[in-house]
């Protein structure tokens, strides 16, 4: 997609668990080239809509829009290999692969077959495509030095950054990231921040959830604030920063 060119559209997404309205007729959009927060309080609706968006969850009305097409009812497979990749808060990388083994498999994902490497079954061509695949990614987020070591034995803020690497092997125009910044330290952010910049100045559409307000406000290009299932705010970061209402759910209740 060109740059400027809407890519992702939630259209009126209502979800109810029960009689818990847990999204109310949200509606946004992400551009290619654009970063969007999606942030709120605990329970504000967040992650369901996330859901909704990434194909997890359907809707119980509205629709999610995807390069033009509805999400609903494609498997996770069939949305990764339309362009849309998420980081998972628990999908955990696989602790004692290698760095190059973990994007590989997020290379295959694009493909159809299972996720784990006993269940590959790859003909040599084939595994030489994903693994160099998987090394190009790790080279464009900056992970090269460390190609193989360990997952687990990187610092907390690399294996953040491997686990977008992973993201981005299955060639994605839309990343969806769930809190990427939760737990970092303050260098590790900065680093983050940069690679999520770098990113979009190569017209990737970024969809982020997060609670870290300093990071959000930094980095993004427009916020949409939720509480109680709903879109209290939208706007530019410091547009939405000084919005009462914004700042009674962060400090009022
Ligand atoms: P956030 O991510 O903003 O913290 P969530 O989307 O996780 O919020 O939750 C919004 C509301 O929906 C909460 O009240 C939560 O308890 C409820 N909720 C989320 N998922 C489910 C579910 N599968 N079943 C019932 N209630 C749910
Ligand atoms: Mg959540």
């Amino acid at each position: 997609p060109a740059r400027g060119e809407v890519i992702l559209e939630a259209k009126e997404v209502t979800r109810k668990f029960g009689g818990l309205v847990a999204n109310n007729a949200m509606s946004l959009s992400v551009k290619a080239g654009e970063i969007l927060a999606l942030i709120g309080p605990n329970g504000a609706g967040k992650s369901t809509m996330f859901n909704q968006i990434s194909g997890v969850d359907t809707p119980t009305s509205g629709e999610v829009l995807f390069l033009g097409k509805p999400v609903a009812g494609r498997g996770s497979r069939e949305i990764a290999r339309m362009g849309m990749s998420r980081t998972f808060q628990h999908v955990k990388l696989l602790p004692t692969m290698s760095v190059l083994e973990n994007v590989a498999i997020g290379a295959h994902m694009r493909g159809d077959k299972g996720v784990f490497p006993a269940a590959w079954r790859l003909d040599r061509a084939e595994e030489a495509r994903l693994l160099n695949e998987a090394a190009r990614q790790i080279e464009r987020v900056g992970l090269a030095e460390h190609m193989f070591d360990a997952a687990g034995s990187l610092a907390l803020g690399q294996q953040r950054i491997l686990e977008i690497a992973r993201a981005l092997a299955a060639d994605p125009c839309l990343l969806l990231l769930d809190e990427p910044a939760a737990g970092l330290r303050f260098k590790e952010k900065q680093a983050l921040a940069e690679l999520l910049r770098k990113l979009r100045g190569e017209g990737m559409g970024i969809l982020l959830v997060e609670h870290d307000m300093d990071f959000v406000m930094g980095l993004v290009d427009r916020v949409v604030v939720m509480e109680f299932g709903q879109k209290i705010a939208e706007g530019l970061p410091e547009e939405v920063q000084q919005n009462p209402a914004v700042l009674e759910a962060y400090l009022g209740g």
